[in-house]
């Protein structure tokens, strides 16, 4: 059974083929980093990081490049006014780069919290100035962008004339026109859609570099085409993101490859849909941007409690990736309550009691979980599989059902494969569990060392005597008292 991905190119399921095998390419838009990350920075990191698991799964050595935009993006998204991390460092009188080591590391450790795996390589658009100005030359050289008043603009209407701007997102050139034709401060460029490969600094602009036009700093679409070519080749295997992103980001890093290196850098297209809240999408002027620590510490208005973060990562992937998924209390709580359904019944197999024969079949989900995975990602029917056999593993433990001593080991290799390892979830009460242990152990040796110090040998004895009747061993070593269990 192939792999099939949809490529929003192609509009249809396609069978994945890498370009050279094992080897698989693969490069997600990652964060602005100028504001804390909120739900909608965590669905393209968990259905990448699917993505990342499966592939690994299948046994292809992937190398999964995720940039960190620090520079470039400006507000509203558009070739006009303050970049988005400068804005931010003027407001909090920063240096840009605080402002961007700030809110990565925050990002970071809220991708650890959702247990996303890191990337490859996670290459920041202000490292890689020169490899832009490098591609933006060689897009001049071949004739499609222009350089007007010291800043650099793609040519769309030349490039239309042999390529087709708007083959990813659908739209056409001569709608953009009527569209766009009236936007003020666009005097600089021959048609309101060409967009900015280089831009000259205006005094005012904190980050800047010098370049062949201007010192200035280069335009948010060259700096995804200029590193997915630095480390991935300039055709390689799979770009995600957004659908946020489809237009005019991911149209654009087309034209600029085709215009640069004359064919396509990217094979399969993935975007994720996006995540409404209580039917609305999310906007800073709806109150309803909510940030991935207000979820995990339930301090914003429209959150009932907290939700922890393998409740989001659960909530998330219980939709299909390519479905707009909508946020509300009752459809988290639904999801915790499903989600411990599944641990629960995972840690249930684990002491199931064997029987000559197996009354149900349950090898049955390996080919039913690979199928659903197969087929796009199908996240939602895995774990859909995943509940049948949680009900199978209650029948048995009721007495309703059996399972052989094989059958039972399959189950316990099945959850933890499917549900740790390639849906990326953790027992979290577990997890608290072994913490609790670990501070009770702390607490109850640090006893034994004072009743020891206080000569009170008896209290001590006593206490290495109650543990070792829980199989806990302790041993005196150089580096201090260890505990393990027997
Ligand atoms: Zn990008």
């Amino acid at each position: 059974m192939p792999l099939t991905i949809y490529n929003t190119l192609s509009r249809k399921k396609e069978v994945f083929e890498p370009l050279k095998p094992p080897h698989v390419g693969m490069y997600v838009c990652g964060p602005t980093v100028y504001g804390d990350a909120h739900l909608g920075h965590a669905r393209p990191a968990i259905t990448f990081d699917i993505v990342f698991r499966y592939l690994k799964h299948l046994g292809y050595k992937v190398r999964y490049v995720r940039n960190i935009t620090d520079v470039g993006h400006l507000v509203d998204d558009a070739d006009q006014g303050e970049d988005k991390i400068g804005r931010k460092a003027r407001l909090e009188q920063l240096e840009p780069m605080e402002v961007v080591k700030y809110y990565t590391d925050r990002y970071h450790e809220n991708m650890d919290q959702l247990n996303v795996l890191h990337p490859s390589i996670e290459p920041t658009a202000s490292g890689h100035i020169i490899e832009q100005i490098e591609m933006v030359k060689k897009i001049i050289d071949n004739g499609f962008a222009y350089e007007s008043e010291g800043s650099v603009y793609f040519d769309v209407e030349k490039y239309n004339k042999n390529h087709r701007y708007g083959k990813l997102s659908g739209r056409k050139v001569e709608e953009l026109l009527e569209n766009t034709r009236e936007l003020a401060g666009q005097e600089e460029k021959k048609n309101s859609f060409d967009f900015a490969l280089w831009k000259k600094a205006d005094p005012t602009h904190l980050m800047h570099w010098p370049s062949p036009w201007s010192e200035g700093f280069p335009g948010w679409h060259m700096e995804c085409s200029a590193m997915g070519a630095k480390y991935l080749g300039e055709t390689f295997d799979i770009h995600g993101g957004g659908i946020d992103l489809l237009f005019p980001h991911h149209e654009s890093e087309i034209a600029q490859a085709n215009a640069a290196n004359g064919h396509d850098a990217v094979r399969y297209w993935m975007h994720n849909n996006m995540i409404t809240v209580e039917g609305q999408k999310m906007g800073k002027s709806l109150n309803n941007f909510i940030t991935l620590n207000e979820f995990f510490s339930g301090s914003h208005e429209k959150l009932e409690r907290a939700y922890s973060p393998m409740t989001i990562r659960f909530f998330i992937l219980q939709a299909h990736y390519r479905s707009t998924v909508d946020f509300s209390n009752e459809a988290l709580q639904a999801a915790e309550k499903g989600m411990k359904r599944l641990f629960e019944a995972m840690k249930l197999a684990g002491k199931l009691p064997a029987s000559g024969q197996s009354s149900v079949d349950v090898q049955r989900f390996e080919q039913r979980c690979t199928e659903a995975m197969e087929d796009d990602f199908n996240t939602p029917v895995v774990i859909a599989h995943l509940f049948d056999l949680a009900r199978i593993v209650n029948q048995v433990n009721d007495g309703k059902a059996t399972l052989t001593a094989d059958d039972i080991a399959f189950a316990n290799r099945f959850f933890k494969t499917w549900l740790n390892e390639l849906l990326g979830l953790k027992d979290e009460k577990e997890e608290d569990d072994s913490q609790m242990i670990e501070y009770l152990m702390e607490t109850i040796l640090k006893l034994r060392q004072e009743a020891k110090q206080n000569k009170d040998y008896a209290t001590a004895d006593r206490i290495r005597d109650e543990l070792a009747k829980l199989n806990i061993q302790i041993k005196d070593t150089k580096d201090g008292v260890k505990w393990s269990l027997k």
